[in-house]
């Protein structure tokens, strides 16, 4: 039916946290021709983006891309680092780390899923000395793998994957670390063989500013070793496959060659503005948002400044108000799409995304759209969050966060 009060006219504001805006650069180096997958141009492109993909993981090791979205590559991660029957300890921060832990079940793995009483794990980060004590309890060494989401896109906490690498040496135990950052890569801090991680799990619509559709493996020396010994049925993810075509910059199945022209350019960008940079802008862009959800005189969803997370922030509607409700009324007044609340969260906030291709103005308009939107559903609001954040920007230039 038509809606003579919805104006689709301009770009429309996708703030959800993933899929992102897309750069219309990135856009355009994906609407080059298709090649030959097995011909020499494409070897040269697979093997120039394997490498740079490197930098952006900070590793020294291989990272795998796969033609499936970050569900692909989690299944990925648990199909060739673990067999069947092995027992995984996974951390309870939201609705990803969640359907992990579920995905892990219908594997044939034991996962342990365990977190803060209540509904506090989905306001609080990791808590890497839970995963201590627990590990130290497992004398026989039954626990293969340490599962943990860095930036739980369910509600905007950004957890300290270095405190989790320090707790599985504390307790000297040997089980892998697998993380998933497939909303954090290149928006949030992070440093795969800096912090011993075996396998981290990404994906190309967050912070990679790319469309859906792949993902990566980054590996470890002793994730590579595990899978040689992993009997859990694979075929299409298995890795040794994938590194040994590597090897000359190709697959062995057809990749998404219009989605790699993309990844390349995204690299391109990524490295030539600088990665310290492209975190600065997400801390910043993040700053300025959690003012404005101050000044609303609402709360944010995470409770522990320590791990805001740069990406995203999740912002608590009053009881008695549905924040889907809210967010209806945001899309079809303003054309602006916000994150819903997932799992244990529906209803109670929605999602700002700030990620990737944004600036201070397009998060500016994120807010009046917020802003406007909850006038309109009676949601009471303290003051403007839109003038406390265009303060913040104003009086906050880039170069003081580097
Ligand atoms: C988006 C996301 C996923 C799922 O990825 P898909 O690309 O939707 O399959 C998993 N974990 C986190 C933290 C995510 O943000």
């Amino acid at each position: 039916m038509l809606n003579l009060d919805f104006h689709p006219s301009g770009r429309h504001f996708l703030q959800i946290p993933g899929p992102s805006p897309v750069p219309d650069r990135i856009l355009r180096a994906m609407s080059l021709p298709t090649i030959d997958h097995r011909g020499p141009e494409f070897g040269a492109l697979g093997l120039t983006l394997l490498d740079k993909i490197k930098k952006v993981f900070k590793t020294e090791n291989p990272v795998i891309i796969y033609p499936a979205s970050g569900t692909g590559a989690w299944e990925a991660a648990l199909s060739n680092a673990l067999s069947p029957g092995d027992r995984v300890l996974m951390f309870e921060t939201g609705h990803f780390a969640t359907l992990w832990q579920k995905m892990a079940l219908r594997l044939g793995l034991e996962p342990e899923f365990i977190g803060l009483p209540g509904y506090d794990g989905w306001r609080q980060g990791v808590q890497a000395d839970m995963i201590e004590t627990r590990l130290r309890e497992d004398h026989d060494q039954r626990i293969k793998a340490v599962c943990v989401v860095h930036n739980e896109t369910s509600t905007g906490v950004t957890s300290d994957i270095a405190a989790v690498r320090r707790a599985i040496d504390a307790a000297s135990h040997p089980a892998l670390l697998l993380v998933d950052t497939i909303s954090g890569l290149a928006c949030a801090d992070y440093r795969h063989d800096e912090w011993g991680v075996d396998v981290t799990i990404s994906g190309s619509q967050k912070g990679l500013m790319l469309p859906p559709g792949i993902s990566f493996n980054a590996l470890s020396d002793k994730a590579i070793e595990a899978s040689r010994h992993s009997t859990m049925p694979k075929s299409f993810w298995a890795w040794d496959e994938i590194l040994e075509a590597n090897q000359n910059g190709y697959w062995p199945y057809t990749p998404s060659t219009n989605l790699l022209y993309g990844l390349n350019e995204a690299l391109d960008m990524l490295l030539e503005e600088g990665l310290d940079h492209v975190l600065a802008r997400h801390e910043r862009w993040a700053a300025g948002v959690r003012r404005a959800v101050e000044a609303w005189g609402l709360e944010i969803q995470c409770q522990d400044p320590a791990v805001y997370s740069p990406v995203l922030t999740g912002v608590v509607v009053p009881e008695g108000v549905d924040a889907d409700e809210v967010r209806k009324l945001i899309y079809e007044r303003f054309d602006l799409s916000l994150g819903t609340g997932l799992g244990k969260a529906k209803g109670k906030m929605f999602r700002i995304g700030h990620l990737g291709d944004c600036n201070d103005l397009t998060l500016i308009a994120t807010l009046g759209g917020c802003e406007a939107g909850m006038e309109l559903a009676g949601v009471p609001l303290a003051g403007s969050g839109v003038t406390a954040a265009l303060d913040y920007f104003a009086h906050h230039p880039l170069h003081d966060y580097r």
